[in-house]
């Protein structure tokens, strides 16, 4: 089977994106002017973002998207992941960089780079997850840093990110195999050698920024099957921050209806995750697909 070509089209604009992130991102714009700057990039480029832009400085590490209220600065000592994805009808190129000036963080970021090429070079010749993972903690250990153990690459399906496999970023036995056809990201993820060496949710305090639909079932509750439907039409079950929709819906609104279709399990909030020491933490991604004896990188 060919790649569905918008798995292509979604991967030319992912790659085109990042020597744009590259060249515009940079010291000192906030968090959410990135986000919405990419987001707003990729929209004029005629796509979609496949998922909230995530920026995560130092150990904030996954899934968190800045809000309208957000004001963080990314500094020149920072170490800056940026997370972005683009879908056309649903098929999604997930993608990530890491950027810095802080020469402390720049052999845990080329290290990390590298781990990323490490496991692209098994994964041509063994298709077991578990050695993948076992290149990049490999690749990692060697220059004396840690890879973040509960966090994984995964398999993509259309409309969903995390489509079942697990590509870990340690050594794990057992592990499912990747098939030919198979959609994938791998996206090692590297701290200091001292570091803790995983991620825990960020305190209940704090709030989840991205949220996506877990199934469309009608409450009766006008308002809510009312933001469902919003939903439903905007990303079917693709990911979302509020952000995108509290011009419609009021942010403070949005947020207590939000909070009311997870208690009823209709919406799955992503807490923010941070490295359990909040050691900083370097991330590198890219979607690729295995077709036939060869891999296709799409990002
Ligand atoms: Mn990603
Ligand atoms: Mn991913």
């Amino acid at each position: 089977m060919r790649v569905p070509e918008q798995y292509v089209r979604a991967g030319k604009l992912a790659r085109e994106m990042r020597e744009w992130i590259l060249e515009n991102v940079s010291v000192p714009q906030t968090c959410l002017e990135i986000a919405t700057s990419i987001e707003a990039e990729i929209a004029r480029r005629g796509g979609q973002p496949a998922f909230p832009t995530g920026i995560g400085i130092n150990g904030v590490t996954a899934h968190y998207a800045p809000q309208e209220d957000d004001q963080t600065k990314i500094g020149a000592g920072d170490l800056v992941k940026i997370d972005y994805g683009v879908h056309f009808d649903g098929y999604i190129a997930d993608t990530a960089v890491t950027m810095t000036e802080n020469d402390e963080y720049q052999q845990l970021m080329e290290t990390t780079k590298r781990a990323l090429e490490a496991a692209i070079s098994v994964v041509k010749r063994d298709p077991r997850t578990g050695e993948i993972g076992k290149a990049i903690e490999a690749t990692a250990r060697q220059a004396g840093f840690k890879t973040i153990n509960n966090l994984s690459g995964h398999t993509l399906e259309q409309y969903t990110v995390h489509a079942g496999k697990s590509i870990p970023n340690v050594y794990a036995p057992n592990q499912p195999m990747l098939k030919r056809d198979d959609v994938f990201a791998i996206e090692p993820f590297l701290t200091l050698g001292t570091a803790a060496g995983y991620v825990v949710d960020a305190p209940p305090s704090s709030a989840v920024t991205i949220y996506s639909l877990i199934m469309r079932k009608r409450t009766a509750v006008k308002e809510l099957d009312a933001l469902v439907d919003h939903v439903w039409n905007a990303r079917k079950s693709l990911p979302f921050t509020p952000r995108w929709f509290s011009k419609e819906f009021g942010r403070e609104r949005l947020q207590k209806l939000l909070s009311e279709l997870e208690r009823r399990r209709i919406v799955r909030g992503y807490p923010t995750l941070v490295e359990a020491s909040n050691a900083p933490v370097a991330q590198f991604e890219h979607t690729m697909k295995l077709e036939g004896n060869s891999l296709v990188i799409l990002t």
